[in-house]
């Protein structure tokens, strides 16, 4: 589980962000190319938020890539739970599942 305390600095304020445990697997950034970027320096890389999301769209794509970190590196001031994305998306099949479907 992400932890506020040891988010990167180079996140943008706002509900998502990036902490330390990230392995720089690159999936956010395939995923949600507009919110997550790379940072790489002294030969080591991570992940930060450079954008939040701003329509419902996009943060459900964050949502999804979020449950979608292998680490739990991604975190979100909100709980989900308490999120109108996370609620629409229990009606629906979700952007992960349908590429596994598709
Ligand atoms: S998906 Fe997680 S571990 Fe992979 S680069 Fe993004 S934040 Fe880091």
């Amino acid at each position: 589980m992400a932890n506020i305390a040891n988010k990167f600095s180079e996140n943008v304020p706002g509900q998502f962000y990036v902490d330390n445990q990230c392995i720089d697997c690159d999936l956010c950034r395939q995923c949600a190319p507009t919110i997550f970027k790379r940072q790489f320096a002294g030969g080591m890389g991570h992940s930060y938020v450079h954008r939040q999301p701003l329509t419902p769209r996009e943060k459900m794509v964050a949502l999804d890539t979020m449950r979608a970190c292998p680490v739990e590196a991604i975190g979100c001031t909100t709980p989900v739970e308490q999120t109108d994305e996370y609620h629409d998306s229990l009606g629906s099949i979700g952007l992960f599942n349908a590429v596994a479907v598709a």
